[in-house]
């Protein structure tokens, strides 16, 4: 069967995001890329926090929930390990993976559950009215650091990589069949995908817009680099500011977490049946 963006869409309405901002552009590569790999929208979970593009599952025909700021990723993680027959797919900002989330995005990191982890990465909390995030340079003037923010930025491609991640990429999106394509890989590739993607915020960043960007990022794919070499990955992402190399920065093999629980042998928890499970003395047992 042919799948078109079409059957991805919501029949309940279409995104609220300002004119030209990078969101569009992620949700037109989410669903293109789920179209491409024929994915059926009944058997896709689409899990977003708190943020302008974090909002997008409600624009979508696939199973979605919007969870607690930073949550997400432990959302996802949840609805893979009860049915992990589901393509699953979380999407945040960079406040909501960096800041609020960052706990989660680590752990999740080396825990390698198979999700794709889309992070729209534009600097500011746009949501909010343009706050610095963990993401702004040290310096960064917003309303919430009228003098410069004082601390220096995350910088999610190193971390994610130096945490252990199976697959760390960068996309634009200023670039859509390019991120169209690493989203089909990151859906292909076994265990956690991190997409970080730079997403302007037309509205309340008026520096970094896709013009700042366009002479700064170059494509991985093009230059030669081994997604093999983890010095190599390591070298590229730390050469933002100045460039914003994009693709995909590293990618291993590794046992999958779903893959190594016992409970999983019969098939997914959700189709588990529990018609013969008694719970209640184990309500006896802890409201005696
Ligand atoms: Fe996009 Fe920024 Fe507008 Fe939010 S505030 S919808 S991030 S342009
Ligand atoms: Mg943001």
């Amino acid at each position: 069967m042919t799948r078109s963006i079409n059957d991805y869409q919501s029949k309940l309405g279409k995104p609220n995001w300002c004119a030209g901002c990078g969101d569009f552009a992620i949700d037109m590569a989410i669903k293109q890329a789920l179209a491409q790999l024929d994915y059926n929208p009944d058997e896709t979970a689409w899990i977003g926090g708190i943020g302008c593009g974090a909002s997008a599952p409600y624009w979508t025909s696939c199973y979605g929930v919007l969870t607690l700021h930073g949550r997400p990723v432990p959302f996802a993680t949840g609805v893979k390990l009860a049915n992990h027959k589901l393509n699953v797919l979380a999407w945040s900002g960079d406040g909501d993976a960096y800041g609020i989330g960052m706990g989660h995005f680590i752990h999740a990191v080396r825990r390698n559950a198979n999700i794709v982890y889309i992070v729209g990465n534009n600097t500011v909390y746009g949501l909010t009215k343009g706050q610095a995030s963990p993401t702004s340079q040290k310096g960064c003037i917003s309303p919430s650091t009228p003098f410069g923010a004082p601390d220096p930025d995350v910088n999610p491609i190193a971390l994610a990589i130096s945490a252990g991640g199976s697959f760390v990429a960068r996309g634009y999106a200023g670039n859509l069949p390019h991120l169209t394509n690493l989203i089909k890989q990151a859906f292909e590739h076994k265990g956690f995908a991190l997409i970080d993607i730079i997403q302007p915020c037309v509205t309340w960043d008026k520096i970094k817009g896709y013009a700042y960007y366009q002479d700064k990022t170059y494509v991985l794919e093009e230059s030669g680099h081994d997604p093999s070499d983890k010095d190599a990955a390591l070298k590229r992402a730390y050469e933002q500011p100045e460039k914003f190399p994009i693709g995909l920065f590293y990618q291993e093999e590794r046992d999958v977490y779903e893959d190594t629980q016992p409970q999983f042998e019969n098939g997914p928890l959700a189709k588990h049946d529990i018609s013969n499970i008694d719970i209640n003395p184990l309500f006896e047992a802890y409201t005696a």
